[in-house]
């Protein structure tokens, strides 16, 4: 007997209608697109049951004749469409007539419409794809459509919708991307006859964030840097430092205006944050991409989400420098201006690893005397204040491996001296350009804390925390300059036990250590022996260090090879560059600090430390001003 059977054409549309139609989710997002290309500057949504139940947009939009009311169920039926070469460009986001036709086949649903120039507007009803009723009525210029009891004849795809929360999740996601992408309608969501959002026009992206963002990360919110190039452009509205998630869903994408998820601009958009939020923390972004249509991948079907490019490397690079920017503008602003002493300062010890002596000032307290000067006023004998910072002479240190003058030709100013007791000032000299804060044309008062440097600036009082400005200028110079770095011979090598499994696991990785300066190698079954390591890691237990690299060569192994290096070499180097830097607490001679200060001049991304703390700020003298009521 045959086993193949023909389908009626009635339960293939079922079946095709639930590739299209899988949640109600998809449905809110047919019925909220074709309200936007009918031109709506308002729509409401209602939902019941998360959608299960009713689902029923309301717009403002053109509105359809008498027989478009009944025809746009019909399969392929679409107002948008004249040219067969349309359909290229058109297809890369979705199929054309569809939508009501899939909708149709599987749920009951009302459609209530009427054009402007006409009196009386037109009802339908429609079950399961057949027309039920048809009639003229008394309506408002627009469209108003339900959509009831969703899969009530496909049982099987009923059982798969998920859980209440689950679907309702979905369309309030949905219904925040419309939101965000069409700033100029005013959206109005309904869940079991209350209201969820009423959100009238905005002008602009910032202000359309403001009524669905709350207030705290409406205040750490910035525009981003826009681009903008042959066609192509990204704008958008991203979280400053100090504002971040545990996930993603504050992440919004759109290209040409459609919502997209794409996992490697994602990745580009964190990228962009690196060492400015920590880490496993996501920002809140509403990004927009416009780029011609013959530059995205059509090869992808079309009713998904994902979107692809022609030249994804491009898009991703470009979005990546733009919150880059976005972010050092950002904090180069915040330095320059307005710097409102507690709560700013009191806001960004909540990643701090080193608190110990961080207070925001009180200025109740001006007047209680301290128990010991806080701050070291420079004299003539400068000299005698010691610098704590020298290290421990490694046991047994020799001469650089590299000579001095290789180190002066790139750019290190070294002498015998500091090569041999003080890796510290061993801070090259580089040539960023970046339009910044600059710590040029200052004047040095002193050290308030041992913690901060204070200085006197035409514009106000400049504060650098010695501790994270160093560990940046380091940071940097690990990861980006590493040829620079002298590395020294240990004269009696440090020999490093571990655990079988942690050597397994080490051994196939040792040239992470390589790459860095660090020369490792196996001398027993159960032991590694440091050879080398670069000056500033002299004082570093090595010990700690290597146990350190084992558990993140653990925590990253199922990453990819060239994500897994990336991952491990960021973490080394924050390492390296927070064991080596000054602490707090730390007395720095006068000579140091300006070497600090110098070398921070001339190094990127100085506005925080990798771990996002800013390495400084400016309290105006407007502030200061304004503190003793000399001006109001
Ligand atoms: P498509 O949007 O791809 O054309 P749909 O099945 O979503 O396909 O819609 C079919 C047609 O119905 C549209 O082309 C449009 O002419 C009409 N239509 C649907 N919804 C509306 C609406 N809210 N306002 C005006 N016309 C609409
Ligand atoms: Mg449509």
């Amino acid at each position: 007997m045959p086993k193949i059977k023909q389908l009626s054409s009635h339960e293939a549309q079922k079946i095709a209608a639930g590739e299209v139609v899988e949640r109600p989710a998809n449905i809110v997002k047919e019925l909220i697109e074709n309200s936007v290309d009918a031109g709506a500057t308002r729509i409401s949504v209602y939902i019941e049951d998360a959608g299960k139940q009713l689902i029923r947009v309301v717009d403002n939009g053109s509105g359809m004749d008498e027989q478009d009311a009944v025809i746009c169920f019909d399969r392929h039926a679409t107002s948008k469409i004249t040219h067969v070469e349309q359909l290229e460009l058109i297809n890369t986001f979705g199929f054309r007539g569809e939508a009501l036709a899939s909708i149709a086949a599987v749920s009951q649903i009302t459609l209530i419409t009427k054009q402007e120039n006409t009196h009386e507007g037109t009802r339908v009803i429609i079950n399961a794809q057949v027309v039920q009723e048809k009639s003229t009525v008394a309506c408002i210029t627009g469209t108003d459509i339900s959509i009831n009891n969703l899969f009530f004849n496909v049982p099987a795809r009923k059982k798969f919708l998920k859980t209440t929360q689950t679907e309702w999740r979905a369309i309030v996601l949905l219904f925040n991307a419309f939101f965000f992408d069409y700033p100029h309608i005013h959206f109005t969501l309904f869940s079991d006859g209350k209201q969820v959002h009423n959100c009238p026009a905005a002008t602009n992206i910032k202000n359309r964030s403001l009524q669905m963002w709350e207030s705290h990360i409406s205040q750490h919110s910035i525009e981003l840097h826009k681009v903008e190039k042959d066609g192509f452009s990204i704008e958008g509205i991203i979280s400053d430092h100090q504002e971040y998630r545990y996930d993603r869903s504050g992440i919004y994408l759109f290209v040409n205006k459609r919502w997209v998820s794409n996992q490697h601009l994602v990745s580009a958009l964190i990228k962009g944050y690196a060492h400015v939020i920590p880490e496993g923390r996501y920002p809140i972004a509403v990004i927009s991409v416009t780029i011609p249509a013959d530059c995205i991948d059509i090869n992808i079907h079309p009713r998904k989400q994902e979107i692809k490019f022609l030249h994804p490397r491009v898009v991703e690079q470009a979005l990546q420098n733009a919150i880059k920017t976005t972010l050092e503008k950002n904090l180069s602003q915040q330095i320059k201006k307005e710097v409102t002493l507690q709560p700013f300062m009191a806001e960004r010890v909540s990643f701090v690893e080193q608190q110990r002596d961080f207070k925001p000032y009180n200025f109740n307290n001006f007047f209680v005397p301290q128990p010991e000067p806080v701050l070291t006023q420079f004299s003539s004998n400068l000299d005698q204040i010691p610098f704590p910072v020298r290290p421990e002479p490694v046991e047994g240190c020799e001469q650089p491996v590299v000579s001095f003058d290789k180190l002066r030709t790139s750019g290190l100013e070294v002498n015998a001296e500091n090569i041999n007791s003080d890796t510290h000032t061993q801070m090259p000299l580089i040539n960023d350009q970046h339009d910044s804060v600059s710590v040029e044309n200052y004047r040095l008062i002193g050290q308030y804390k041992k913690t901060y440097l204070l200085i006197e600036k035409e514009e106000g009082l400049f504060l650098v925390d010695q501790h994270a400005a160093h560990e940046r200028i380091l940071y940097e110079l690990f990861s980006a300059r590493f040829n620079e770095v002298a590395t020294i011979q240990l004269l009696f090598p440090h020999v490093v036990t571990l655990s079988p499994q942690d050597m397994q696991l080490i051994l196939p990785h040792c040239d992470i250590f390589s790459t860095n300066g660090i020369v490792v190698e196996q001398c027993a079954s159960d032991q590694l022996i440091v050879q080398a390591v670069p000056v500033h890691l002299k004082e570093q237990s090595l010990s700690d260090l290597i146990k350190l690299v084992i558990g993140w060569i653990s925590e990253y192994q199922s990453l990819d090879q060239a994500e897994f290096k990336k991952r491990i070499n960021e973490k080394l180097h924050a390492q390296m560059a927070c064991k080596a830097a000054v602490k707090a607490g730390d007395v720095l001679t006068e000579e140091k600090m300006v070497q600090l200060l110098h070398d921070l001049e001339k190094t990127a991304n100085r506005f925080s430390c990798p771990h996002g703390r800013p390495t400084g700020w400016l309290l105006t003298i407007n502030e200061i001003e304004k503190k003793f009521k000399r001006v109001l």
